[in-house]
């Protein structure tokens, strides 16, 4: 063995250790991705993964938003421990919402079981950074990693690149606007504020989403138990208004265009 072989192999055993144990989470660091074959699969799941990884998904159902009363719902800055009751729900009324996922909370949920869930079960997935700091006073190389590492770990965990964004608290200026266009996703902004972080009463929350008018794009959060459990009777009162659930894209009729800021139809 030549002499510089020993060290190379410890560093080699070092780097090994490294990747297997959790995922890292500093902003600075990109995050550390655990081999898919290290996860659990059904078959039956793992052959909607592979569907989803066609060209041309998400396979959006035709929707004539122009004519149709539409409303998207957004839920943002999970997946977190409410998010797979809201994706009952939403199955079971065959509803498809858009989730704005934040990279860390990817990172933490447990094989990506519910960030594929929200794949397989139809949704769109969008980016809503790595740890939600307001893009808008980072500077563009922190922005990039913010967009980049989530688009990433979402891309590896499910095989869909994001097409739309949702910049934290709302706050994009010029310089992520141009990030965005760089790592080709749209901002989706909202024009229904229901300010579920804020009032954590189902009552009131579900009364304010259903002030959505047809093009409305509702701002919601899944990582709190009061928002998933207004779902039920914004769902219903929705349904009774004749309105037409779409994800963001549906709503559109095509694929937002990257850089550019949307917050209704
Ligand atoms: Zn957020």
């Amino acid at each position: 063995m030549r002499v510089w072989a020993l060290p190379l192999a410890l560093l080699a055993l070092v780097a090994c250790v490294t990747y297997s144990v959790a995922y890292r989470r500093s902003a600075e660091e990109p995050p550390v991705i655990v081999p898919l074959r290290q996860v659990s699969v059904d078959p039956a799941q793992l052959a909607k993964r592979l569907a989803s990884m066609q060209a041309g998904w998400p396979r959006s159902r035709k929707f004539d938003c122009a004519r149709l009363k539409c409303v998207a719902l957004t839920f943002d800055d999970g997946p977190g421990e409410h998010t797979g009751r809201l994706l009952d729900l939403l199955s079971a009324r065959d509803v498809r919402a858009t989730f704005f996922v934040i990279g860390q909370m990817v990172a933490a949920d447990r094989g990506g079981l519910l960030t594929r869930r929200i794949v397989d079960e139809g949704h769109e997935i969008g980016n809503h950074s790595w740890s939600h700091p307001p893009l808008a006073a980072l500077s563009h190389e922190a922005v990039h990693r913010e967009l980049k590492y989530t688009d990433d770990i979402v891309e590896h965990l499910t095989g869909v690149r994001m097409r739309v964004m949702r910049p934290p608290y709302g706050a994009t200026d010029d310089g992520v606007a141009a990030e965005t266009r760089r790592e080709g996703l749209a901002q989706i902004l909202w024009n229904v504020d229901t300010l579920d972080w804020r009032d954590r009463a189902a009552p009131t929350v579900a009364k304010r989403a259903c002030e959505a008018k047809p093009g409305s794009i509702v701002l919601l959060h899944d990582i709190h138990r009061s928002t998933v459990d207004a779902m039920p009777a914004v769902l219903d009162t929705l349904s009774r208004k004749g309105f037409t659930f779409v994800t963001v894209s549906e709503l559109y009729g095509k694929t937002p265009l990257p850089g550019r800021t949307y917050t209704s139809r």
